[in-house]
């Protein structure tokens, strides 16, 4: 095969964005994905039912970044969306993050009103508390409502997510869904929410509709690729023939449903951390508000990756895998015209803006040194 000057490896959200700015930079871009289709793990299909099903779990967008969003929004218009989710806990469906909302429901008003007061006392009104935060507080009524959340909601969804307790997560992980000392019920506050209206493929197809881009499917990276710059976000321990071990991630097998009804939650996503052996259920029609007789669902039945078996979805990140990651990034620097970035190349448990922003700062690099 001749050589190609930029040669990306994944066609989703990072690899996709990197082509974009290269292509508009007047130069010519291979990217190539072993998958059929566009989009990584954004990938999504309006299915038989007229409903826009995310096949690899919900995707919502939220930033407070700009420049993402101003970039994003040059591929596609927007549907207004704030997330809300609930958890099922003792009995009942009641608003996540745990917020003020939460917490009236779970308890009677004379439990409930005194906590209320200490909370917003201690910590101030609408401040975020990370659950393992608040469980270090000394009043006897926070540690009783700390108990209590934990019990509830994090430890049981924590065991089943990452197959470990949650003091053996990263405390970033759970610091994702801190508990809420005010009223708003949605699951992200940023300034920028919502999803694409036709969907992240026709996004990611738009902004590979370029005449400098040249995508190729079905496609694996092999020896036989010759390339003068390369853009990787495949797992980096892929790229270096697992030399120094493999790096573990936790993967989701999504069981679709779809039944004849108009809906079959009250929520887009309910999460059940103590019942069933799936963590949440997302009905999809809720995103976009889709008119369909038929709704469709998935649950998420979590598992070790297993290489050739499932899919990558969430790096495992604590310190021995953070130090294997280390070892790579040492043999990174003998490769300086490879570029790593995206969920698996940086193995960082990044949200699509997070990921977003960093293929924006990787092109700048690259572009700096050209
Ligand atoms: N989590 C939990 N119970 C919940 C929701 C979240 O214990 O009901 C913990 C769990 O460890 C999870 C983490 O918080 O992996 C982050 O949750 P988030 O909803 O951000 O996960 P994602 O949407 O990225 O899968």
């Amino acid at each position: 095969m001749a050589e190609v000057k930029n040669l990306i490896v994944g066609c989703g959200l990072s690899g996709a964005i990197v082509a974009r700015n290269l292509a508009d930079d007047g130069q010519e871009v291979f990217i190539i994905d072993k998958k059929e289709h566009i989009g990584g793990n954004i990938y999504d299909y309006r299915n038989e039912h007229g409903i826009m099903v995310h096949k690899y779990g919900p995707h919502i967008f939220h930033t407070n970044n700009k420049v993402v969003w101003d970039f994003l929004t040059r591929f596609t218009e927007w549907q207004p969306y704030f997330h809300k989710v609930l958890v099922f806990m003792d009995g009942q469906f009641v608003p996540l993050p745990f917020n003020l909302n939460t917490l009236h429901c779970v308890f009677p008003k004379s439990i409930s009103g005194k906590i209320e007061i200490k909370l917003i006392e201690k910590f101030g009104f609408n401040k975020k508390v990370p659950i393992l935060e608040l469980v270090k507080t000394e009043d006897k009524d926070l540690r009783f409502l700390s108990q209590y959340i934990y019990e509830n909601i994090f430890f049981e969804y924590t065991k089943k997510q990452w197959g470990v307790a949650p003091d053996e997560t990263d405390n970033s992980v759970l610091a994702r869904v801190p508990v809420c000392v005010g009223c708003d019920d949605r699951y992200f506050q940023d300034k920028y929410q919502g999803v694409p209206m036709n969907g992240y493929t026709a996004m990611l197809q738009k902004m590979l509709d370029h005449k400098n881009i040249k995508v190729h499917l079905n496609t694996k990276f092999d020896g036989t690729f010759k390339y003068k710059n390369l853009f990787w976000t495949g797992s980096v321990d892929e790229f270096f023939g697992y030399k120094f071990g493999e790096l573990p991630y936790r993967s989701i097998r999504f069981d679709f449903k779809t039944f004849c009804r108009d809906k079959f939650q009250i929520s887009a996503t309910v999460n059940y951390p103590t019942n069933y052996d799936f963590t949440r259920i997302t009905e999809y029609k809720y995103f976009l508000n889709d008119k369909s007789e038929n709704t469709t669902i998935s649950y998420e039945y979590p598992s070790d990756f297993e290489n050739g078996k499932n899919d990558r979805q969430y790096p495992i990140v604590n310190d021995s895998n953070t130090a294997i990651y280390a070892k790579y990034m040492e043999l990174a620097k003998e490769n300086p015209n490879v570029y790593f970035f995206g969920r698996l190349g940086d193995y960082k448990y990044y949200d699509m803006w997070a990921a977003a922003a960093r293929a924006l700062e990787v092109y700048e690099k690259f572009i700096k040194k050209q």
